[in-house]
Parts: C-alpha cells; sequence; structure tokens
C-alpha cells in the first residue's frame, strides 16, 4: 500500500478561510478586531521562529497581535505581571507564553496565572480538566489540529482502535482524550511500556510524538492504518518525523509529512481557540 499524504497546509489554509470570516465577524459585531498577545522571553531561535509563524497567522486572518519580547534576564515577576495586566487588557483575548522559558522561570506557575478564558494554548488547568469532563474549554492547539487532520481523511474514527506514543501534558494526554471523545477505544504508550510494538501493530490510527527521529518503523505499523506524525526533530538542519515516513508509507493508508502535516494545524487552531475565547467571553 502506498499511503495518501495528509496535506496540514493546504487543511490548515481552508481552516484559515473560515477562521477570516469569522474574525471579520467578530470586528463588525463588537467594534474591534479578535487579540492575541504572544509573548516571548529570552532568545530561543526555535522560538523566534514559532512566534514569527504565529504573528503571520494572525494577520493572515485579521487577528490583532500583540507582540511583547522580554530579555533573558526577565524575573519571574515582570513576567507575571504582564500576563495579569494582558488578562486584564479588554483589547486581548487571547494570552500566550512562548516555552520554554528560560532557566530560573517557573513555567508551571507562570502558564497557571494566565487566566482561562484566554489560555489560547489550552493548558491550563481548568481547561485540562474540562477537556477531561466533557465541559467546553480551549482544547491544546496541536491535539486539536491532529484530530482535523484524522476527520479530513473521512475515515470515521468511532471503533477504531489508536494508539498514542507519548504522555506529555501538551500532546500525548489531550490527543489521546480527544480521540476518546471521539469514541476511539485508546491506548497510551510511553517510556516504561513494554511490547510497544504489539500495541501499534494492531493499531488503526497511531499518532507518534516521542521527540526521537524516525522512531515509528514500517514493521510497527497495521496495513491501512492512519500515521499521524507529530515530531520536530531538528537533525543538521534538516526536520525529521518521529516516524520513518518511507517505510511507513509503504503500510499505511494516510500518512502526516513533516514538515507540512501537524505543524501548520498547530498555529492554526491557536488562532481558532483565539477567536472562539473572544466570541464565547462577550456572549456568555
Ligand atoms: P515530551 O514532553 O518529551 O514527551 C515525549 C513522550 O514520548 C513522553 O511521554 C515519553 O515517555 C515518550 N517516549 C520517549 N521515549 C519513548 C520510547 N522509547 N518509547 C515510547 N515512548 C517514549 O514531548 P512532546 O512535547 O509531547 O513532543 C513530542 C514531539 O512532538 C517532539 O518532537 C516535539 O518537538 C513535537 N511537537 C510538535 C508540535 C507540532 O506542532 N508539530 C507541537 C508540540 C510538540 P515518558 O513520559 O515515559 O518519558
Amino acid at each position: 500500500m502506498s499511503a495518501k499524504i495528509i496535506d496540514g497546509k493546504a487543511l490548515s489554509l481552508s481552516v484559515r478561510e473560515n477562521l477570516k470570516s469569522e474574525a471579520a465577524r467578530f470586528e463588525k459585531k463588537y467594534g474591534r478586531k479578535v487579540g492575541l498577545a504572544v509573548i516571548k522571553v529570552g532568545d530561543n531561535p526555535a522560538s523566534e521562529v514559532y512566534v514569527r509563524n504565529k504573528i503571520k497567522a494572525c494577520e493572515d486572518v485579521g487577528v490583532k497581535s500583540f507582540s511583547y519580547n522580554l530579555p533573558g534576564s526577565a524575573s519571574e515577576s515582570e513576567l507575571s505581571e504582564l500576563i495579569v495586566a494582558l488578562n486584564g487588557d479588554a483589547n486581548v483575548d487571547g494570552v500566550l507564553v512562548q516555552l520554554p522559558l528560560p532557566k530560573g522561570i517557573n513555567e508551571k506557575k507562570m502558564l497557571a496565572l494566565i487566566s482561562p478564558e484566554k489560555d489560547a494554548d489550552g493548558f491550563h488547568a481548568v481547561n485540562a480538566g474540562g477537556l477531561m469532563l466533557g465541559l467546553p474549554c480551549t482544547k491544546p492547539c496541536t491535539p486539536a489540529g491532529i484530530i482535523e487532520l484524522i476527520k479530513s481523511t473521512g475515515v470515521p474514527i468511532a471503533g477504531k482502535s489508536a494508539v498514542v506514543i507519548g504522555r506529555s501534558n501538551i500532546v500525548g494526554k489531550p490527543a489521546a482524550m480527544l480521540l476518546l471523545s471521539e469514541h476511539a477505544t485508546v491506548t497510551i504508550c510511553h517510556s516504561k511500556t513494554v511490547g510497544l510494538k504489539s500495541y501499534t501493530e494492531n493499531a488503526d490510527i497511531i499518532v507518534a510524538a516521542v521527540g526521537i527521529k524516525e522512531f515509528v518503523k514500517g514493521d510497527m505499523i497495521k496495513d491501512g492504518a492512519i500515521v499521524i506524525d507529530v515530531g520536530m526533530n531538528r537533525d543538521d538542519g534538516k526536520l525529521y518525523g518521529d516516524v520513518a515516513f518511507a517505510e511507513a508509507s509503504e503500510k499505511a493508508s494516510y500518512i502526516t509529512p513533516v514538515p507540512g502535516g501537524v505543524g501548520p494545524m498547530t498555529v492554526t487552531m491557536l488562532i481558532k481557540n483565539t477567536i472562539e475565547s473572544a466570541f464565547r467571553c462577550k456572549e456568555n
């Protein structure tokens, strides 16, 4: 079997078309643009690229971005004061703190300070709890994008056996929870899983969020499976996924490429979250 590529760039562009009209509808109704504040601390080169992409996505869709660049020497109290000020800013609907933060700043503490209503990344405990309980909440961007990518194949998720490799709070766990809410039967695997292949080779859907270059090999994949590669592993200036793409493509029915799969959808879901937060705040 030669897998069909799930084109995250193309899907992302079509979702952005809808977001453009939603952003315009908000502006018309409430007399201002939806606003997203993006905070970067220090000069991590990867963060620079991610922040640039997020700001560009805002521009594409008609969302106003507010960019804050704190020096690497910024203190925890400087960052917390900024977050609290943005929580109270009526022109800001979403607040995002780009991770990782420099050593000496407690990430968990900073993320907890973002108002759950403005938590564009969906990392706050209130939103994580909402996801668990099936309550209206802001969903983490990468897992939300993963679900859209799978749905774009037209293959129903309900009843499928899904294996998520990775249990991080930002990808693995919420991706598993979203697949469960779509009625898949979900297994979460991690570094202590014994006999990983025995799980993956029976899975209809594999989500690889491991952070190890080409970790998932072709012989770990069931014929016809849908394979979603979340990995972003830089090596020799090139970007590699967590899946050995060529051999996996021989087994899978659908597969996401790296780059051009999950990445573009993550940024688009961030903008979607911000627009939804803006409407929710006005209408609830
Ligand atoms: P993470 O926090 O490092 O989590 C990695 C997970 O993989 C952990 O749960 C770990 O298990 C598990 N793992 C490690 N070695 C394993 C092994 N040998 N067998 C099975 N499981 C193993 O990473 P993350 O933040 O979830 O990110 C995962 C990957 O996705 C990274 O490459 C990251 O760059 C990428 N990413 C991409 C996007 C995007 O937009 N495309 C967004 C976020 C992340 P333990 O829990 O037992 O340690």
